[in-house]
């Protein structure tokens, strides 16, 4: 073992111990053995923003030696029909433009996103709120791959009324219908969403409030795109803050208390200097960004993992060649995938991957391992 390995293994057992519990067993293992080499699909052309180089796999296992108290057999409650818990997968955070009623570069045809909620849920991806993520409060039962929905831009397909004999009815063709829709037939499967809108959201002017309380109501988000989708790698820091608070300040109108917690960037661009992006304050209303969203083109990594970074978080396009790309790359490398535990308070994670995992995310949990 070369030395810095050591050094490294030391140092992350120090923190190991002093921030979380540590219990060391053996899951069976339920998947084929690992292939040696993990290849990764290549990087989208969308991007250019993140690196999407994989994760070097640990040839040398940090956990080795990382004994806590040993646990003997399998872990409690181990689902052996579903996938293997990795909790330190990456987990896909789709991106959406307009859902309408064609097929394009950035247009989902309604039916075909349909197909997509459908597709996620057979092939054991359930919904959670990105703030839940960003949070590390994961609640999807064990066995189970979280996903992220986002929309950009807040056109009128993702929300949209029908209006019959003087009654507004969500339109079922429209985002929000399908999504409710399909949640009456699978309720497992969840409705969080978060809209990076722009103003005035979701076409039909009258009604914008209307469904911005709509959508907070029934747990959905509304997030940051800026006032006027523009490129702020080429504002002014006092200009950002403008571009940045006027939206928190529309929504707190409309929503009072209602804290705007992400944003997506127009383009996916950044200014050098992302402080007055990430935290700021405008007009007496103060803003904060939990994470920033790129534009592309790769799933995001677990919390867990010390590379996390939030305000470089990187996105899903959600069309056909990329939803088809990373769900066919998951499917063949399951280990690849976050895979719940089911329980929010422990962290598993395969032994070998213990150099990766990160004190901080996991202070207060417990960290269970498996060889
Ligand atoms: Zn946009």
């Amino acid at each position: 073992m070369p030395k810095y390995r050591l050094v490294i293994n030391i140092m992350i057992l120090l923190g190991l111990l002093a921030g979380m519990h540590l219990v060391s067993g053996r899951l069976q293992r339920l998947t084929p053995p690992r292939e040696a080499v993990l290849t990764t699909p290549a990087n989208s052309s969308t991007s250019g923003d993140q690196s999407s180089e994989p994760p070097a796999r640990e040839q040398n296992p940090a956990g080795s030696g990382v004994t806590g108290q040993a646990v003997s057999g399998t872990v409690p409650g181990t689902n052996r029909n579903r996938l293997q818990p990795n909790e330190l997968g990456k987990v896909m955070i789709l991106e959406y433009h307009l859902i309408g009623d064609k097929e394009d570069r950035w247009e989902r045809q309604y039916d075909n996103f349909r197909k997509d909620l459908e597709r996620l849920y057979r092939e054991g991806y359930r919904l959670i709120s990105l703030v839940d993520y960003l949070r590390n409060s994961i609640r999807v039962p064990e066995g189970y791959t979280p996903v992220v929905l986002t929309f950009d831009d807040g056109s009128r397909g993702q929300f949209n009324y029908l209006e019959k004999d003087g009654q507004k009815v969500i339109d079922p063709r429209s985002a929000v219908g399908i999504i409710l829709d399909f949640a009456r037939e699978h309720p497992d499967f969840g409705t969080a969403a978060t809209f990076y809108t722009l103003y005035p959201p979701f076409g039909q002017a009258r009604y914008w409030q209307e469904k911005v309380r709509f959508l907070v109501e029934h747990g959905m988000d509304i997030g940051n795109h800026t006032a006027n989708h523009v490129n702020l790698a080429k504002l002014s820091a006092a200009e950002v803050a403008k571009e940045v608070g006027t939206p928190v300040k529309t929504i707190r109108e409309v929503v009072p208390g209602y804290e705007v917690k992400t944003l997506a960037l127009p383009y996916g661009l950044l200014p050098k200097d992302d402080a007055p992006v990430r935290e700021g304050e405008f007009a007496g209303v103060p803003y904060r960004n939990l994470a920033i969203l790129l534009v592309g083109a790769e799933p995001a990594l677990s919390v867990n993992d010390s590379r996390f970074n939030p305000y470089r978080l990187p996105r899903v396009q959600a069309i056909q060649s990329e939803l088809d790309r990373w769900l066919d790359y998951f499917a063949r490398h399951p280990e690849e995938r976050y895979v719940s535990d089911g329980d929010a308070s422990t962290i598993t994670i395969p032994e070998k991957a213990l150099a990766r995992l990160n004190p901080r995310a996991a202070a207060g949990k417990t960290v269970k391992t498996y060889r």
